[in-house]
C-alpha cells in the first residue's frame, strides 16, 4: 500500500505524497490528491480538496477504492488545499462505513456523509460571548435595570439572553447596560464536557435485577464483542439494569452509547440518567442546534465525551473508543431509516460492536423475532427480567368484544370503556386512550355523491385535522381547508367526516367527562420538542386525569399514576400485507397496555377489538408470549421471512407510471438466474403514487445462508441505469411494504 501512496515526482521536484480521499457524496471512489511533504495526511485526516469548480471536506482514506479501471494522470493531479483542525475519522469507523455501504448497497461516500453530518464541526467558530457585571449602576435605574443587575450581581458571565430571561427584561436592557459600562461583554469559557460518575447513585437492586446486572458486567469486563439480550417485562428496571452495564464501561474509560427510538423519551431518559451518573449525558438527535452538534461531534471523536444518548444516527459518531452500545427498545421499527441510506440501526449497532470490540445491549419488553431466535440460537446471551420493581404487578388485560359492547353511533368508545374510565378517575388515577391515527378523522367523504377526498399526488385519502382546521396528507404533506361544498357534486355542507382519528376520540372524551383534565400526545399537536416534554413531565406529575395518544405514548414512558389503558382500535394494523403486522400488533398492545400500574397501584388494559379470537389478541390477554413466539416462527419458517430467510426491495418510481412500469420490467427481467431465490414483482406499490411519484416494487426473497449482497450487485451492476427522473431505491432488509 505504501508504495501506491508516495509518488517520487520525475527530475528533481521534491518528493510528493499522493492520498486517496473519500468524499461524502454519492460515489463509490476515492479520488487521488498530492500532499506536500509537511502537511500531515494521514489516514483518517479531514482534509479541504479541489473538487470541480468547488471545494469539498473529504477524508483521507486508508486505501484506494476505485470502481473505474482508468489510470489516474499525474499531471492533472491536484493537490489538496489544507487538512482540518479536527481529530482523525478513526479506523473502525472507515470500516464501519465500508461494512454498512457494502450490506446497504449504499455507496461509501453517502454512509460516511452519515459520518460528517456536523458541519458546524469543520467551520471556525465564533467565540460565544456572554456580559458580566463589572461597573457602578448606571445613575438613570429603571425597575428592569435594577432587576438585570439583581441576576448578575454573582460577576459570572452569562449569555445575554438567558440574562435577560432571569430578569425578566428586554436584551435591549441589557444592551443599556452595557453602553453604560455596567456591564461588559466578554468571551463565555468553553464549558467542557460532563463527566458522568459511574458511582454517583448506585440503585438497590432486587436479586433477579442484581444478577441480571452482574452478568453485563461481566460482559464489560471482558471487554470484548458480545451481544445481552435484556428481555424484560414492562416495569421491570431494564434502564437501571443496563445503567450498569453503562457504568462498568465508564470505569474502564471507555465511551457509552444509549439509542432510543423516539427523541420524545429522552426527556425523561436524561432526568434518570443524571439521577444515576450525576450529570446530565449528551444528546444526538435532529433536535439538537447545528453549533453544539458540531462541539459533540469533535468531543465524541476525541474520546472527551464519554456518554451519549441519540437516536439512530448517533451510531455514525466517530467514536474514539466505544466500549458499550445499548439499544432500548431494540424492536422498535423507528431504528430503521428508511431513506437516503437505508439502514436498521439496531443491527449495524451489532456489526459496530463486532467491530469495535463492544459489548452491545438490546433492551425490550417485547424483543423482535429477530432477536429472540438469535437468543434462542445461542447467538445472544438472554437475560430475563420477568418481575416488575417492587410490588407492581402487571396490567391484567381483557378485550372488549366491540360485536357485543359496541360503541354507541357515531362513537368511538364502548360503554364497558366508559366505566372503567369512570371508575378510575373517581379513584383519583390516570386512564390512558391509545389511537394509533393522527388527525380527527382518516377519511372525509360527500354523503349526497359518496366522493372521497383524496391527495393529489399521493394514491391515499386525506386526514382531517380539525384542530387546524385542514385536510393533510400523511405522506407527502399536501394540505388544504376543510371544503364545505364537495368538491365533485357541489352539493352544501355534506362532506362527513368517516372514523376516528386522535382528536376525535378527544372530543368524544370532553362530551363523556366534561372536568377532566385532558392530555392529548399526538406529533402534530405539539409544536417542539420542549412542548412534547412540558407534557410527558405534566402527565407524570399527575397533572393529567385522561391521556389520549398515538403511538407516541406507547414507547418507554414511565408514568406513576397511570392505572387504567384503553385501546380504541385493536384491530388496526391487523390487516396490512406485511410480514411483521403480527409480531408489530403484538408488541405495540402489550408496550402500551404495559404503560398501566407500574407503581403499585392495580392497572389494567382493556382492549376495544372485532377479532377477540384472533391470534395476536389471544396472546395479548393471556399474556403468552412464548405462544405467540412458537406460532409465529413457524410460520416464518414455512414462509422463509426473516429471520429464517432473507428480503431486499427495489422500489422503481417515475413520474409516469408507463415509464416506471418499463423500467421495473427491465430491471426483474435483468435478474441473474438462481435457484433458491426468489424475485418477486414488479407489482405496483400498495402505495402506488407518493408525490406524484408512480411506484413499482420487486421483492426479492432468499435464504439466509445466501450471500443476498453479492447477488443484488450482480444484478444492478448489469442493468441501464435510471435515466431521467427514474429511481431504483434497495432497501436491504426492508421493514416496510408499501
Ligand atoms: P422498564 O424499562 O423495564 O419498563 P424501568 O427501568 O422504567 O422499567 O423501571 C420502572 C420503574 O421502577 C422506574 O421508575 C425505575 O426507576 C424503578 N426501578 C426499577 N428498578 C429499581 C431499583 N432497583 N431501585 C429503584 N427503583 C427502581
Ligand atoms: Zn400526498
Amino acid at each position: 500500500m505504501d508504495s501506491l501512496l508516495t509518488y517520487a515526482a520525475p527530475g528533481d521536484a521534491p518528493l510528493m505524497q499522493r492520498v486517496p480521499v473519500l468524499l461524502p457524496m454519492l460515489l463509490d471512489t476515492t479520488f487521488d490528491y498530492l500532499v506536500d511533504d509537511d502537511v500531515d495526511a494521514a489516514p483518517g485526516t479531514f482534509v479541504r480538496v479541489p473538487f470541480g469548480p468547488q471545494e469539498r471536506i473529504g477524508i483521507v482514506w486508508d486505501r484506494r477504492i476505485d470502481t473505474s479501471s482508468k489510470p489516474v494522470d499525474e499531471a492533472k493531479m491536484k493537490a489538496l488545499i489544507r487538512a482540518h483542525d479536527v481529530p482523525p475519522l478513526p479506523e473502525i469507523s472507515m470500516r464501519f462505513a465500508e461494512w454498512v455501504a457494502r450490506y446497504t448497497l449504499t455507496p461509501l461516500g453517502m454512509v460516511v456523509r452519515l459520518m460528517m453530518s456536523a458541519n458546524a464541526a469543520f467551520e471556525y467558530q465564533r467565540p460565544r460571548m456572554g456580559v458580566r457585571l463589572i461597573g457602578p449602576p448606571p445613575p438613570r435605574l429603571t425597575p428592569g435595570r435594577e432587576r438585570a443587575i439583581a441576576a448578575a450581581t454573582d460577576g459570572n458571565i452569562r449569555p445575554k439572553a438567558s440574562l435577560a430571561r432571569d430578569a425578566d427584561v428586554s436584551t435591549a436592557v441589557i444592551d443599556g447596560l452595557v453602553k453604560s459600562g455596567t456591564f461588559v461583554q466578554s468571551e463565555m469559557p468553553d464549558a467542557g464536557f460532563p463527566f458522568p460518575d459511574a458511582e454517583h447513585a448506585i440503585p438497590e437492586f432486587a436479586e433477579q435485577q442484581d444478577q441480571a446486572a452482574e452478568t453485563l458486567r461481566s460482559a464489560i469486563r471482558g471487554k470484548n464483542f458480545s451481544v445481552s439480550l435484556l428481555d424484560g417485562i414492562t416495569g421491570s428496571g431494564k434502564t437501571e439494569v443496563y445503567f450498569e452495564a453503562a457504568a462498568e464501561c465508564l470505569r474502564q474509560g471507555r465511551q457509552v452509547l444509549i439509542m432510543l427510538p423516539e427523541i420524545a423519551l429522552t426527556g425523561q431518559f436524561v432526568a434518570r440518567f443524571e439521577k444515576r451518573f450525576g450529570c446530565r449525558p449528551l444528546e444526538w438527535h435532529s433536535a439538537i442546534s447545528q453549533g453544539e452538534r458540531g462541539r459533540i461531534w469533535k468531543a465524541v471523536a476525541s474520546g472527551e465525551a464519554q456518554a451519549i444518548i441519540g437516536a439512530r444516527s448517533s451510531l455514525f459518531l466517530p467514536f474514539h473508543d466505544l466500549g458499550c452500545i445499548i439499544v432500548d427498545e431494540e424492536h422498535e421499527n423507528a431504528f430503521k431509516q428508511e431513506d437516503r441510506v437505508t439502514y436498521q440501526a439496531r443491527d449495524m449497532a451489532v456489526v459496530r460492536g463486532h467491530l469495535g470490540k463492544a459489548s452491545v445491549v438490546l433492551a425490550s419488553a417485547t424483543p423482535s423475532i429477530e432477536s429472540q431466535v438469535n437468543a434462542r440460537d445461542g447467538k445472544y446471551r438472554h437475560i430475563r427480567l420477568t418481575e416488575r420493581y417492587s410490588d407492581a404487578e402487571l396490567p391484567e388485560i381483557t378485550a372488549i368484544d366491540m360485536r357485543k359492547d359496541p360503541a354507541p353511533r357515531g362513537r368511538w368508545l364502548s360503554p364497558v370503556l366508559v366505566d372503567a374510565i369512570t371508575e378510575t378517575s373517581r379513584k383519583g388515577q390516570q386512564s390512558l386512550l391509545f389511537l394509533n391515527r393522527r388527525g380527527y378523522a382518516p377519511l372525509t367523504l360527500c354523503k349526497s355523491c359518496g366522493h372521497r377526498i383524496d391527495c393529489p399526488q399521493c394514491s391515499a385519502y386525506l386526514v382531517e385535522h380539525r384542530f387546524r382546521g385542514r385536510l393533510t396528507c400523511h405522506h407527502c404533506g399536501f394540505n388544504t381547508p376543510l371544503p364545505r361544498t364537495c368538491p365533485k357534486c357541489g352539493d352544501q355542507d355534506s362532506m362527513i367526516p368517516c372514523g376516528p382519528g386522535v382528536e376525535r376520540v378527544a372530543e368524544e372524551v370532553r362530551d363523556i367527562w366534561p372536568d377532566a383534565r385532558l392530555a392529548i400526545l399526538s406529533s402534530d399537536l405539539t409544536p417542539g420538542m420542549s412542548e412534547m416534554r412540558d407534557i410527558l413531565a405534566a402527565i407524570t406529575a399527575g397533572e393529567a386525569d385522561i391521556i389520549i395518544g398515538t403511538q407516541i405514548v406507547a414507547k418507554g414512558h414511565h408514568f406513576p399514576h397511570l392505572a387504567t389503558v384503553g385501546v380504541v382500535d385493536g384491530d388496526l394494523g391487523l390487516g396490512q400485507a406485511d410480514p411483521r403486522a403480527a409480531e408489530r400488533t403484538f408488541q405495540l398492545l402489550a408496550q402500551v397496555t404495559g404503560r398501566a400500574g407500574r407503581t403499585g397501584t392495580e392497572g389494567r388494559g382493556l382492549i376495544q377489538t372485532h377479532l377477540p379470537e384472533h391470534p395476536v389478541m389471544q396472546a395479548t390477554i393471556s399474556g403468552d408470549r412464548e405462544l405467540f413466539l412458537e406460532r409465529e416462527i413457524l410460520q416464518r419458517q414455512v414462509a422463509v421471512y426473516p429471520p429464517y430467510g432473507r428480503l431486499a426491495a427495489l422500489i422503481v418510481s417515475a413520474k409516469m407510471k408507463p415509464a416506471a412500469e418499463d423500467y421495473a420490467r427491465l430491471v426483474a427481467r435483468s435478474a441473474p438466474p438462481a435457484t433458491s431465490i426468489m424475485v418477486l414483482g414488479p407489482v405496483e406499490a400498495p402505495l402506488a403514487i407518493i408525490r406524484g411519484r408512480h411506484r413499482f416494487r420487486i421483492l426479492i426473497k432468499a435464504p439466509r445462508e445466501i450471500d443476498l449482497q453479492a447477488y443484488l450487485r450482480g444484478w444492478l451492476d448489469n442493468i441501464p441505469p435510471a435515466k431521467g427522473d427514474l429511481r431504483l431505491q434497495v432497501d436491504v432488509d426492508p421493514y416496510s411494504f408499501l
